[in-house]
């Protein structure tokens, strides 16, 4: 086995048994970059140099004796919203065109303190707007189950470098569901973290009542040994939670037996891809044949979901980017006034679908039309937490599709924008309520392209979420089928 194949705990054990060198794995990861890459275009930023010193630095410690770090020599990737300290970080976007941060975001510190090595940094949709990564400024990244198909948005480098064995892991934001849709198209396992369960610290903001940075891996055993490194208090993010945080592989257990999950026939009934909804289906059987125990439950606020998430999202978005003003970031377009420097600057720097966004936030926080837009969609979004709690409450977990279809041909919603804030309609719902989720693989179409399926749980209770997922991937293999490049 190549070491570019291995999971990160099969890296990390082949590391503390000598039996790999950290320089052999970042090499054997750069030769993957040097040769896949081209095909899904993942990367942005590709930090090689740095990668092998850190390798050389990781080896020798590992010579001295000393003790290893919990994820010492293992290569990964971070999504282009995440800070990291003199590395460019564009948020995929023009207008943060050559902006390297004077600071690194909490995530990357602590992963570089628990050894792991950065490869490089990967593609996103501009400013984390999208589900398929096509809104990026710097090119297309491609789907490694289909290269004529997205990887989901707006972690789609993140998704892709994991499922082209790029990177072993990758870090991601959801603000909407953007590790779990591109996990989901790409046959990998993500979870979206309770809010504040992870510093928000250095992750550039879209909407920061609803973004937090989750994992992207390639099953939940991994996932799980990157929550224990990302997860915990940090002073510099006044939404941390200040609680001690377990040990996630804990969770990673045997046996989900009276397991209560909640399912909601009615929001399958329509709108769903056929072999998505087979692929549901057959996923309730498979726990229901593991010992748990299937409930009947309705979320009646789920229809009301999209529109209260894209006024929020955008609201608080145009809010967020107002900082991006041609003089403290990135590009500066030239101007006689400071009012014209601004224009000109957002004019060429902002992508079209962040503009839009921005307009549609500006015009629901305008003071005409506050309370008829913001305030009311705060309104509903306080009713879908009721309804969500109280479907929660009928159950440990809630099991549902992460997306109506499977990942998208490149273009083929280009004009029907209305159609992917649609497809929306699973994932948002943990971001508007703060609850943690997680996608994991559940099959295949019959053209060969994952669908995952995901699950919810109540807030800090990713442990039942991992526990769950465990058992389904101990119980099945469609997290072990790898992409053919
Ligand atoms: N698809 C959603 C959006 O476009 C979610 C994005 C995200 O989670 N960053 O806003």
């Amino acid at each position: 086995m190549q070491p570019y194949e291995m999971t990160v705990a099969q890296l990390k054990n082949a590391i503390k048994n000598k039996e790999l060198s950290c320089v052999d794995a970042v090499n054997s990861y750069i030769d993957r970059i040097n040769d896949k890459d081209a095909l899904v275009n993942a990367y942005l930023t590709k930090c090689f140099d740095s990668a092998l010193d850190n390798a050389k630095i990781s080896d020798e410690k590992i010579s001295k004796g000393e003790e290893l770090n919990y994820l010492q020599g293992v290569p990964y990737s971070l999504k282009d919203n995440i800070c990291t300290e003199g590395i460019a970080t564009t948020c995929s976007s023009k207008l943060l065109d050559g902006f390297k941060p004077t600071y690194s975001a909490h995530v990357y510190e602590k992963l570089q303190d628990a050894g792991a090595i950065l490869l490089g940094k990967v593609d996103m949709d501009e400013f984390a707007m999208g589900s398929t990564c096509e809104n990026s400024a710097y090119g297309k990244v491609r789907n490694p189950f289909d290269l004529q198909r997205v990887p989901g948005g707006s972690s789609g480098g993140s998704a892709a470098s994991v499922a082209a064995q790029t990177s072993s892991f990758s870090l991601g934001s959801d603000t909407g569901g953007s590790v779990r849709t591109p996990a989901s198209y790409c046959s990998l396992t993500a979870i979206k973290p309770t809010y504040g369960a992870v510093s928000r610290y250095g992750l550039i903001a879209y909407a920061s009542s609803l973004d937090q940075i989750g994992p992207v891996c390639r099953d939940i055993t991994d996932a799980a040994m990157i929550m224990n490194i990302i997860a915990g208090n940090d002073k510099k993010d006044s939404t941390s939670l200040d609680i001690s945080h377990p040990d996630y592989t804990s969770f990673l257990t045997e046996g989900i037996k009276g397991l209560k999950i909640g399912v909601d026939y009615e929001s399958v009934a329509t709108g769903l891809d056929e072999e998505v909804k087979q692929i549901y289906l057959n996923t309730i059987e498979t726990f229901r044949s593991l010992g748990a125990e299937i409930i009947d439950v309705s979320f009646k606020m789920q229809k009301y979901a999209v529109p209260v998430y894209y006024l929020v999202a955008c609201s608080e978005a145009s809010s967020n980017l107002a900082r991006f003003d041609g003089i403290r970031y990135g590009v500066r377009e030239y101007g006689e006034t400071l009012e014209e420097v601004i224009t000109n600057s957002r004019t060429k720097g902002f992508g079209g679908e962040v503009k839009n966004r921005i307009m549609l936030g500006t015009y629901a926080l305008s003071a005409g039309y506050y309370d008829m837009y913001y305030n009311q969609a705060l309104k509903v979004r306080r009713l879908i937490y009721e309804d969500f709690m109280n479907t929660l409450s009928e159950c440990d977990v809630f099991l549902c599709p992460t997306t109506p279809d499977p990942a998208y041909k490149i273009g083929e919603k280009n004009d029907d924008p209305m159609s992917l804030y649609l497809a929306d309609i699973f994932t948002v719902t943990a971001n508007l309520t703060g609850t943690p989720a997680a996608a994991f693989p559940a099959g295949f179409t019959r053209a060969g392209l994952p669908v995952g399926m995901q699950l919810s749980a109540k807030s800090l209770r990713e442990d039942q979420l991992i526990k769950a997922i465990y058992n389904f991937q101990l119980a099945t293999n469609y997290h072990t089928i790898k992409a053919e490049l």
